[in-house]
């Protein structure tokens, strides 16, 4: 293996501060020193890494970006640096530290009451609690507003019926925030493992984020006391900020998946010949490929840089984050797949990460809004015009 140098083809890192190169390098140490020795192993048993969760939280992943409750309060770009170099470990990797702080620590931070910050925050920042966000249904992904899933008010109860699918980190949760219709709109519910009529069962059988725990959940007459749920999230508006905050770490997260590609098979380019004992990387269709790669990698870290310079002067919005959610994660699954093309038959083996990553891309283009929707909400946002249904 190489020791991984980063990739800056128009000195991105001339716009980085010392502390953003210094975040950057202690991510980059502990994934190649605790990850990626041992990745392929785990994507090849589908386990999940639990002995990280830890290790991560001593290094402040969880929450990173949020103050107080024990949380780092980085900035939004340092913030983007870790997601972009846990995901060159693995994008399983990089989904569970998203959960953790985007789409659990996150929304109790900003919708929860003081009690439930005080007894989540620090305990799921320090990783001694693990956290799923429940909003797709087996029948509505896209469209997470036509949920099935309903809260009933009961005295100071809430009942709790409905079924959530493909929920990242769902069966080693110690908490599910899941979403549900209430009399009053869409509701957030804190729902313990352990509440009797809550189950959980891993999807088998994944080809993608196979280190990853990805799972369904299932919500029979589930009883939780009314001070379970977020006071302050009401409507759909609540979760789609969340996913905001999880698609922006995405955007940074996807870079790092496909400077690994690129650099795996510029290495292997220069190394294998073919035809009067040249290099591959001498012929001009493979050169072809790696000025597409660079030229692609490079407008992405742009990309990033801006919308998390914009997010750290609040000015970066949903529709930013759609940019760069949409270009970052499409750019990661071409540069994979140009990649695995150049190393041919070795391309498809574990003994290279290129193909891991390809499968792992598939999902990622697919959720936290897919390819298509934040092509919606991109065009909406020019022509003003929705045209979702
Ligand atoms: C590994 C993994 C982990 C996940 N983790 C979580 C999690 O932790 N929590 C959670 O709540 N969810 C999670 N998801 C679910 C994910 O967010 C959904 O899969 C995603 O929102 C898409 O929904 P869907 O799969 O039902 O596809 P669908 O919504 O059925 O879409 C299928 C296809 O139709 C297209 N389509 C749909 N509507 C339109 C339209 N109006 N215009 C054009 N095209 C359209 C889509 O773009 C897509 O190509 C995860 C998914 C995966 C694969």
């Amino acid at each position: 293996m190489f020791a991984f140098r980063g990739v800056d083809y128009l000195e991105i890192d001339s716009l980085l501060n010392d502390q953003e190169k210094l975040v950057r390098q202690t991510v980059r140490e502990f994934v190649d020193k605790e990850v990626l020795p041992s990745i392929e192993e785990w994507n090849r048993e589908g386990k999940f890494p639990r002995h990280l969760v830890p290790l991560m939280a001593e290094l402040d992943f969880y929450g990173a970006n949020l103050e107080g409750y024990g949380c780092a309060g980085m900035s939004n770009v340092e913030y983007g640096l870790i997601m972009q170099e846990l995901e060159r470990g693995d994008s399983g990797l990089r989904s569970f530290v998203s959960v953790q702080g985007a789409l659990v620590m996150y929304p109790i931070h900003q919708y929860g009451s003081e009690e439930q910050k005080q007894r989540w925050l620090p305990a799921l920042h320090e990783g001694r609690a693990i956290g799923c966000f429940g909003l797709t249904e087996p029948d509505f992904g896209s469209n997470p507003g036509g949920m099935r899933a309903r809260a009933v008010k009961d005295g100071e109860h809430y009942v709790l019926n409905g079924e959530k699918a493909w929920i990242t980190s769902g069966t080693i949760a110690d908490v599910a925030l899941v979403w549900a219709r209430a009399e009053d709109g869409i509701r957030g519910f804190l729902v313990e493992r352990g509440t009797p009529g809550f189950t959980s069962k891993d999807i088998k059988g994944k080809f993608s984020l196979r280190a990853s725990v990805t799972s369904s959940l299932a919500l029979q007459d589930v009883r939780v006391p009314a001070s379970s749920m977020l006071p302050k999230a009401k409507g759909l508006p609540a979760p789609l900020s969340c996913l905001t905050q999880a698609r922006y770490g995405i955007g940074w997260g996807a870079i790092g998946a496909a400077m690994a590609c690129y650099n795996e098979a510029l290495e292997y380019a220069k190394v294998r010949k073919q035809f009067d004992d040249k290099p591959i990387a001498s012929h001009q269709l493979v050169q072809a490929k790696f000025a597409d790669m660079i030229t692609e990698i490079t407008k992405a870290q742009l990309l990033a840089l801006q919308v998390g310079r914009l997010k750290d002067r609040g000015r970066a919005d949903f529709a930013h984050v759609s940019m760069l959610k949409r270009n970052n994660v499409k750019m990661a699954l071409e540069t994979a797949r140009a990649a695995r093309d150049i190393l041919g038959a070795n391309g498809v083996a574990d003994e290279y990460p290129i193909f891991r990553h390809m499968c792992n891309l598939e999902s990622v283009y697919t959720y936290e809004g897919t390819h298509n929707i934040h092509t919606l909400i991109i065009a909406e946002r020019v022509t003003g015009i929705p045209a979702y249904k």
